[in-house]
Formats: C-alpha cells, structure tokens, sequence
C-alpha cells in the first residue's frame, strides 16, 4: 500500500490534481474535505455549526461514509448520497466552523485511516500529511496565492450555474485560510517532509505534470 498525502490551502487546485494524479498512478482518490462538509451539512440546518456544545451531541446522530464507483468518490450522509449538495459557499464556510471542533476531527479520523490501510490513496486535505498519514510516502504541500485560487474556486463554481462573486469567493478564501491555519488542533501547515509545490504561475497541467513527477521521484 502506498499512500500520498496533499495537503494545503482551499482552491490551490488540491482536488483535480490529486484526482488526476490517482487516475494515473491507478490509486483511490480520497477528498477528504467532503466529510467535513457533510458533517456540516447535517449540522446547519439543526444548530450553529460554530457551536462546539450544540455539535458535539448531534455527532452520535451521524453517519458519514465514503463509496468508490469508478474510482469517483460519493459521500453519504446516514445512507444519502450528498456528493453534490456539499459543494456550495454556504456549505464551505460551515465545513470550515465544524472542522475546529477536536471532537468532530476525532469522529472523521479512523474513516480516514482505514482507507489508507486498504487501498493505496492519493488524500487531500489539511492535515493528511502532519496528522492522518504521518508516514505517508509521499508528502505534498499544494499551494497558490490567494487571489489565483480564488479565481479558480470562482469559475469552477460559476460553470456549475452558482450564483456567486468574485469578491464574495475571494472573501471566503481568505478567511477559511486564516481560520484552517489558526485553528488549535490540526491546523494546516506544511509537514517537515512535504515538497511544496506552488501553482501560481502553473496551468492545471502543468500542475499536475509536477505533482506526477514528485510522487514518482519519491517512489524511485
Ligand atoms: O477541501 P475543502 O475545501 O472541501 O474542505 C472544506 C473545509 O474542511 C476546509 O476549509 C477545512 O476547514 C476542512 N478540512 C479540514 N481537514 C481536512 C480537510 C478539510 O479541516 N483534512
């Protein structure tokens, strides 16, 4: 089993090019910032996704599983398929607020483990590299300047018919990055071992290109 671990920052493009990278390498490709979102979704339509002691009670309500069907990964919710009703701003920032909560960290972790120990994986996240998979083979820190991803998260959520401003994405960027990386448990950061790629001034393939090479050059 090999493991490659993605970590960074929202829009540095972690998503496509991990997913390409699985394709190519014929391994699972595991998002993991959709359990997060799915835990929010659960939670904000009950209580303030923010709210630790309103959270943490409605967790033994939950359930949340990964599914592999061609190598695309669904995400349910207690037996629902919420794949594409997570992929909103709305959903984002909640994600965001749940994800500070150790106890919601812990209750996603071992699902996130176990994949790993089955299945070789390309995982992005925040913390796969420092805190799921510290002995990942490889480590990828994925990034861009804010204002490149925020560009890209715009497009890619406008070609999907979202009404949504540039502004407004860019906004939310910023303050999830802020909040990902002040946050006191798990918070995003570079792992020692991580080869930090920056795709400011790369196309997707380009980016993908690099990262493919990477995680050949680690494999040897
Ligand atoms: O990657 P994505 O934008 O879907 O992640 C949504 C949110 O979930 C992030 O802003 C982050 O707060 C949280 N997350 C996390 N740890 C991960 C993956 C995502 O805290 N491994």
């Amino acid at each position: 089993m090999i493991s490659v671990a993605i970590d960074g920052p929202a829009g540095a493009g972690k998503s496509t090019i991990a997913r390409a990278a699985a394709k190519e390498l014929g391994f699972l490709y595991a998002d993991t910032g959709a359990l997060y979102r799915a835990v929010a979704c659960y939670m904000m339509s009950r209580v303030d996704p923010a709210d630790p002691s309103a959270v943490v009670p409605l967790l033994d309500e939950v359930s949340v599983e990964l599914k592999f069907a061609e190598g695309e990964q669904r995400v349910f919710l207690n037996g629902e398929d919420v794949s594409d009703r997570i992929r909103t701003p709305e959903v984002s920032v909640h994600a965001s607020e749940v994800s500070q909560i150790p106890q919601v960290r812990q209750f996603l972790f071992s699902l996130q483990q176990d994949l790993a120990k089955t299945n070789s994986v390309v995982m992005d996240g925040r913390d796969i590299g420092t805190v799921v998979l510290p002995h990942a083979e490889v480590k990828i820190f994925l990034t861009a300047d804010p204002e490149v991803r925020a560009r890209r998260r715009f497009r890619e959520l406008t070609e999907k018919g979202l009404e949504v401003t540039f502004e407004e994405i860019l906004a939310d960027v910023v303050k999830r990055d802020d909040a990902d990386m002040h946050r006191a448990v798990s918070p995003l950061r570079q792992a020692e071992d991580a080869v930090r790629v920056d795709t400011t001034d790369c196309s997707l393939e380009e980016s993908i290109a690099r990262v493919i090479r990477v995680i050949r050059e680690k494999q040897g």
